[in-house]
């Protein structure tokens, strides 16, 4: 589900850059964390309890780091990256440094205006994607920000009849919401927008209460086995790849024992600019000392940065990119 920005030639192009950039091992996304101050209040990470003084040491640019590292994908995300008011300049500079890429932004959506958005995806945004957890009051509580679902919803319109034409929702698979996964897939379909999932782990400050464990496996298994039906019915509105959705039953059991391989296809750059292999890992050191990462023993995640990017480039996957 591509921005109609671009054309099936596009994908060509960056099946191309895909292949160069797995050859020379460099990463094929960076995710510039432009800050991590944040708004909400979410009781499963503490970014929101980020010293507003941070600001003071936000990087003015990040275009030097994607010149640098000239990724196929950037997404620019936090805390909340909208918080940043020069977000358009960082969008644009980087843009323009980087000939060939596609642009996501992630947001929580609760200060997304659809005229942001639209300043955004003017200065070279090609993708929005809003977290949605649940499609009822409970989405609205885990992030302490109320009637938020409702502005979500009522956005997405808005920005689509804008002509904002690539939006996705990023929902995270818990132990609380696997009710919801389903009803999100058909609410997006209606809106005309993706989804995106992800596995939900403790890692960002400890709070275990909707990790999935070995006896919710069965209720996982029927619910992915759903999603993966739907997929053969209809690509284009669930953007997650067969092979992520196979495996989150098995990494949820315990079965998954290969070395994490984060670091190598994607990358983080927080809003310093100092280099970090995932989201909750500590950094290596600035962006211009980056040295290449290695697989790693660790198994503490299956989010979505990671195991999508052990994900082959099946057919299924292209369908995916191009429906
Ligand atoms: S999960 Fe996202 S929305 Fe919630 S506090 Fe962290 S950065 Fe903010
Ligand atoms: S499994 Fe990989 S992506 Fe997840 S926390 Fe460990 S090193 Fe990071």
């Amino acid at each position: 589900m591509l921005s109609g920005r671009f054309a099936p030639r596009h994908v060509l192009l960056f099946l191309a850059k895909y292949a160069y950039l797995t050859a020379a091992r460099k990463p094929i996304l960076v995710n510039f964390e432009v800050t991590l101050r944040c708004n909400a209040r979410c009781g499963f990470c503490d970014y929101w309890q980020t010293d507003p003084g941070a600001r003071d040491h936000e990087v003015a640019s990040f275009a030097a780091a994607a010149r640098f590292f000239n990724p196929l994908m950037i997404t620019f995300t936090g805390g909340e990256p909208t918080l940043r008011r020069d977000l358009e300049a960082l969008v644009a500079a980087v843009a323009q440094a980087v000939r060939l890429k596609y642009i996501a932004l992630l947001t929580h959506g609760g200060t997304l205006s659809v005229e942001r958005a639209w300043s955004l995806w003017q200065a070279g945004v090609n993708q929005f994607n809003i977290s949605l957890d649940y499609l009822d009051g409970r989405h609205d509580a885990a992030r302490g920000i109320p009637g938020l679902t409702d502005r979500i919803l009522s956005n997405v319109v808005a920005m689509r009849a804008r002509g904002i034409d690539s939006i996705r929702f990023n929902t995270v698979i818990r132990d609380d919401n696997l009710d919801q996964l389903l009803p999100i897939v058909h609410r997006a379909a209606e809106l005309g927008v993706g989804v995106n999932f992800s596995t939900y782990t403790a890692l960002k400050n400890g709070n275990s209460a909707y990790v999935l464990h070995p006896e919710r496996a069965a209720d996982l298994d029927s619910t992915i086995a759903a999603l993966l039906a739907y997929k053969r019915r209809r690509r284009g509105v669930i953007t997650s790849s067969d092979y992520y959705l196979a495996q989150v039953p098995r990494y949820v059991r315990g079965e998954m024992t290969a070395p994490c391989r984060s670091g190598i296809r994607t990358i983080h750059v927080t809003p310093t600019g100092h280099v970090k292999r995932c989201p909750d890992f500590p950094t290596d050191g600035h962006w211009q000392a980056f040295r290449p990462y290695e697989p790693i023993g660790c198994n503490a995640c299956f989010y979505a940065c990671r195991g999508e990017a052990e994900a082959p480039v099946r057919l299924s996957r292209v369908l995916d990119v191009m429906a």
